[in-house]
């Protein structure tokens, strides 16, 4: 769930589960069928992590779930966070799971004015969360600081007034609640241009998976350019090296992507294609491109564009 609200990831959750009851079945899906499923809900690595994990469960250990600390901190995409928050909650394990709100209600609770952005502030805070954690109900009290921060303490306005730790909680009593927690480091955005080339002939379109080492790994997506500054409409398509048989449909409007930190620009140059002729890319028909999985970018251009019009007219 991470950076995800939970009415958005549930009917992915449902859908994951019903599609992947037991952790065999899971460990025995293609990756194209795991991140279909994911299609849209973003941080994709996660249903990498969760399919790899899944292989390692079902075939190095037994298909038994790890149950101590040690062992679930071994699992690939299982952090410190992670690890507490399942050790505690399935396993009774008492360890505290510090997320970022938990964060945010430690620092205002206990009036640490270091910056949370700090390794040695991230320790001492885990270190009072542990220290304060109710060992015998570590998965409630997990939940129950977590919600705490999610809906009382929140970033802008804490509801002070319904507070159940306001008595003790040194922002409040010093009333420097909107100081707290101090964060020292921006985080630097980075803006991406991306210029997808949409080449359709007969039915089919070009299309290719993404690699290792950068956003969307194993989706889809159209052959791209990808340039650092916003490009005039006929500078893009000199950079199209169109052949005698291609023309441009359209371009389409300018498409904002926002991730955590980037920034994507992009627009979709739909062309009527003579031939493919030696494409390195893959050609797949118009009709069964529901069968990949795509970003989010690239379904908000698929529903406003019909891709076979150009055919028609
Ligand atoms: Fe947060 Fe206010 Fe509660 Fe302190 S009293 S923990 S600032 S909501």
């Amino acid at each position: 769930m991470q950076q995800t609200r939970v009415d958005q990831g549930l009917p992915y959750y449902e859908r994951f589960v019903a599609a992947f009851p037991k952790i065999e079945d899971l460990a025995n899906a293609n990756e194209d069928e795991v991140l279909k499923l994911w299609e849209g809900l973003g941080y994709y690595s996660r249903a990498r992590n969760l399919h790899f994990t899944a292989k390692v469960v079902a075939n190095e250990l037994d298909g038994t779930f790890p149950d101590t600390h040690i062992g679930l901190l071994e699992l690939k995409g299982v952090g410190p966070y992670t690890a507490a928050a399942i050790g505690s909650i399935c396993f009774g394990l008492p360890v505290a799971a510090v997320d970022g709100n938990v964060y945010r209600v430690m620092s205002r609770y206990f009036g640490i004015t270091e910056s949370i952005d700090e390794t040695a502030t991230k320790k001492q805070i885990t270190d009072l969360a542990n220290e304060v954690l109710a060992k015998q109900y570590a998965g409630n009290h997990n939940e129950a600081v977590m919600e705490l921060g999610a809906t009382v303490c929140s970033p802008a306005n804490p509801t002070c007034g319904e507070c159940p730790l306001q008595i003790r909680c040194k922002a409040f009593t010093e009333n420097i609640q909107s100081e707290l927690p101090v964060r020292s480091k921006k985080t630097k955005v980075r803006n991406r241009y991306f210029y997808y080339t949409v080449r359709v002939c007969n039915g089919e379109i070009l299309i290719s998976k993404r690699g290792a080492g950068d956003i969307w790994q194993g989706l889809y997506e159209f052959p791209l350019i990808e340039v650092d500054s916003r490009l005039e409409e006929l500078e893009i398509i000199k950079l199209l090296n169109l052949s005698s048989t291609e023309v441009v449909f359209n371009v389409s409007s300018e498409f904002k992507h926002i991730l955590s930190h980037q920034r994507i620009y992009a627009k979709f140059i739909l062309i009527k294609s003579g031939s493919f002729e030696d494409s390195k890319f893959m050609k797949v028909k118009v009709k069964k491109m529901s069968d990949f999985a795509f970003p989010r970018l690239i379904n908000r251009y698929l529903e406003t564009q019909n891709l076979v019009i150009v055919e028609e007219v």
